[in-house]
């Protein structure tokens, strides 16, 4: 029964193993070929999937056990009593990514104890879902004691924060998925049931209120390419419509500021704005909308020109988890969540879909090979949130999150990983990524049997060999990604150094051929036979990147890019674990070596460099030369946390040099922070920008307030001093920390704290050095009590004694 479902599916040309329809003319014009279709068999891609099939999905299933997500479930099913519960009531949404992820991961790996498992869960989930298909653990569970974000009426707070749409888009995304998995239509129907009420309770003249997280709007558009119910596809185009366009006040960072049409610049929350511009694009694709289309092309270029990191990370900040202005991108409080850059592919993979320009997939081969890879450790078991650029070892792969989005998004995507290697529109096949693989492909002129021969991404010949060819001519499209046409991304927010073309050879059967470029594209129409070899031969060039000038955090660095992959230096590769006060010249040589043994095989960069250090009485730097070595960017932070960078300076201005030996430097900090990270920030020399400068490691005590607290420097030999200075840090009006309310410094005295004699004081203000003079002391130490403000924490750059 299951095959049949589904074979009568794919056989009538309604749905693909995607979920995507083949009827072109209602929906986009290319089509990707199903990842059940591709065959990874590569170096790179395929253990990184392994990984994920035996350790990510098993492991974040036991944690959604450990944490109580399934058992919120059972709690709104009154099959347990509810007692404590999870977090947050969007929780049941790492259950259905799971078993998104997992039923992926069983299209191309049967799995029958899996798929057992997945259907005790669907049971569990069905039991939890209220007579009339709604489906909310959070309200169900305890009707009588909402979570603040919910209000007694359904829907009511859904524009706020209660993200009950946002439940109901990833439960439509993962039962689709489920059901094309295994024909089964158990989840399914729970989906189909949730749909139906929502038709009932939104649409003109009944409820309005719109989705204060998106993702239904993509849900609800793969429901109506498996169901052919129109309704859900209005209903996914009426959520759009009714943003910035009802009685319900919208605001930026939820993109309900304005009507999604009128909307020509990406702000608010990255991964909200990405999922409703991937939304956009599939109602446009489904209906012919030519204003969202608009909209979403006027976003992207915003984003491309002014809001992109180099490793295709979006949302520059933690604030709201949102985009920053123009060409705010600061490297260390990066918030480049690993949830924006999976929206981020969705985003860009649909814009190629409809446009068929390799523009977009150069953006999403981006995010893939950097930014989003970054997101999980080569263990499969350690997760980023933020993906920073930057580093002073303040950074961290945690096990898990209280909220856990980026977790279970991850388990989810990378499965499907091979759906973004070839699309076919009519008899022209897309070739996007090189991945060493082998493929069956349909198209109109008949079946293809494709194999992929590449060491892609560490070399750049790739090897295109016919298995099987169909009857009659079809056209190959090789993508000629951006980087080998010394295009670092579409727009000019950054470039290659290096301007002059290197020459791309595409040979057919041993001899070079003539091609035509189009969109990307080298375009080659023929009649292929069995055992035709198309070769592409890509100029592998280690690149150096530079900025607009107009990022200021860039200013006077380069980074190295070789490929897709972006590099970073890393602590572990270089002299003393440091690597932010390396300087590199720009015209500095740079070696590719293979290193099989490192990070399960990576190719490395070198370089000659030298690392700089203040020195004392003197702002001329120290510098010793060394060799500087770097790392893909993705594979860092699998030795333990330490100092990171991708932007290297290549003027001392752009260094963080190691401090001067000071009394300062030369203490041993301990604090009441217990956080051993942030002591390091307090002799670390380093000159903040401004009292709220992020870019560096400082000490706070958030979110405690109204407390006092202390900070202690140990000398390594008594020493007479007589002054201080400090930096406070101070990151309103957003932020929790404000300047102290009050501080007080004591002295080391045979055992005891006492206070030093006060001669001069500044008052406390930010963005400048506060110093006191005090009566000269001998002592082995000195202590800063910090009186914390009444309503908020406090926080210190940098505190020099003299
Ligand atoms: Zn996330």
């Amino acid at each position: 029964m299951r095959n049949f479902c589904l074979s009568i599916l794919l056989a009538t040309g309604l749905i693909t193993q995607t979920g995507i329809a083949q009827d072109a003319q209602h929906d986009y014009p290319i089509q990707p070929v199903p990842f059940t279709k591709v065959h990874f068999h590569d170096a790179f891609w395929a253990p990184k999937i392994e990984v994920n099939a035996k350790v990510s999905i098993p492991y974040t299933l036991q944690k959604c056990r450990e944490t109580g997500r399934i058992d919120n479930f059972l709690k709104a099913a009154g099959k347990m009593p509810v007692g404590k519960i999870t977090e947050y009531p969007f929780d049941d949404t790492d259950v259905y990514k799971l078993i998104e992820g997992a039923s992926y991961s069983l299209q191309t790996k049967p799995d029958p104890e899996l798929e057992k498992t997945l259907d005790t869960l669907i049971s569990i989930i069905a039991d939890a879902q209220e007579p009339d298909g709604y489906l909310y653990t959070f309200r169900t569970m305890k009707p009588d004691t909402l979570h603040p974000w919910i209000s007694p009426k359904r829907w009511e707070k859904d524009p706020d924060l209660s993200h009950e749409l946002y439940n109901s888009g990833h439960l439509f995304e993962a039962a689709v998925a489920h059901y094309l998995a295994t024909g089964k239509r158990n989840f399914l129907d729970i989906a189909l049931k949730n749909a139906d009420l929502l038709l009932r309770d939104f649409g003109p003249g009944k409820a309005a209120y719109f989705p204060g997280h998106q993702v239904v709007e993509m849900g609800l558009a793969r429901l109506y390419r498996v169901t052919g119910k129109k309704e859900y596809l209005d209903l996914a185009k009426f959520f759009l419509d009714i943003r910035g366009n009802g009685n319900i006040k919208g605001s930026e960072y939820s993109q309900s500021h304005k009507m999604v049409t009128d909307q020509h610049e990406a702000v608010g929350h990255a991964v909200r704005a990405a999922y409703m511009y991937t939304g956009m694009a599939d109602v446009a694709a489904l209906t012919g909308n030519k204003e969202y289309i608009n909209a979403i092309q006027d976003i992207w270029k915003d984003v491309m020109e002014h809001k992109l990191y180099l490793t295709g990370g979006i949302g520059a900040t933690g604030h709201g988890e949102a985009f920053g202005a123009a060409y705010q991108l600061p490297n260390m409080s990066a918030y480049a969540e690993t949830c924006a850059s999976i929206a981020n592919v969705y985003w860009n993979s649909r814009m190629f879909l409809m446009n068929g320009d390799a523009q977009y997939v150069d953006v999403l081969e981006r995010i893939l090979y950097n930014g989003l890879l970054s997101g999980v450790s080569l263990s499969g078991d350690r997760f980023f949130y933020p993906n920073p650029l930057a580093s002073m070892g303040q950074h961290q792969r945690s096990a898990w999150f209280g909220c856990a989005c980026c977790i279970s998004n991850m388990t989810r995507f990378m499965p499907s990983v091979p759906g973004y290697v070839y699309a076919k529109k009519e008899n022209d096949l897309y070739v996007n990524l090189y991945v060493a693989s082998t493929s069956d492909i349909e198209l109109p002129a008949g079946k293809l049997q494709l194999e992929q021969v590449t060491e892609y991404p560490w070399k750049g010949q790739v090897g295109l060999l016919i298995k099987q060819a169909p009857s009659k001519s079809f056209t190959v499209r090789l993508r000629i990604p951006g980087w080998a046409r010394q295009e670092a991304v579409p727009g000019s927010l950054y470039a290659f150094l290096d301007t002059q073309r290197k020459p791309i050879r595409i040979l057919l059967n041993g001899k070079a051929i003539e091609y035509k470029m189009e969109k990307g594209y080298a375009v080659i129409n023929r009649s292929w036979k069995k055992g035709d070899k198309l070769e592409l031969e890509l100029p592998l060039e280690i690149e150096k990147v530079i900025a607009n000038q107009q990022v200021k955090d860039n200013i006077n660095r380069f980074a190295l890019q070789r490929g897709p992959i972006v590099y970073c230096i890393e602590g572990p590769d270089n002299k003393d674990n440091a690597v932010n006060n390396i300087v590199v010249d720009r015209s500095a040589g740079i070696q590719a070596n293979y290193e099989p043994d490192l990070l399960n095989g990576v190719m490395v960069l070198t370089a000659k460099g030298s690392s700089t250090k203040r020195q004392v009485n003197t702002s001329t730097l120290l510098r010793s030369e060394q060799t500087v070595k770097a790392i893909p960017y993705y594979s860092w932070n699998n030795r333990g946390a330490g100092e990171m960078q991708v932007w290297i300076p290549y003027a001392e201005s752009a260094a963080m040099p190691m401090p001067a030996p000071t009394i300062a430097s030369k203490s041993t900090v301990s604090s009441s922070q217990k956080n051993p990270r942030m002591l390091k920030g307090m002799n670390d020399q380093y000159e903040p920008s401004s009292s709220q400068d992020r870019n560096s490691i400082y000490l706070h005590w958030w979110p405690k307030e109204n407390t006092t607290e202390w900070v202690q420097y140990d000398f390594d030999q008594p020493q007479t001093v007589q002054s201080s200075k400090f930096y406070w840090f101070d990151d309103g009006p957003f932020g929790g920390c404000r300047i102290p309310a009050g501080y007080q410094l004591l002295y080391e005295k045979e055992g005891n704290w006492v206070p030093v004699e006060v001669e001069q004081q500044d008052a406390i203000t930010k963005d400048a050095y506060n110093s006191i003079r005090f009566k000269p002391v001998k002592t082995k130490g000195l202590r800063l009590e910090v009186k914390l403000p009444e309503k908020h924490s406090a926080g210190i750059h940098e505190w020099i004694v003299n």
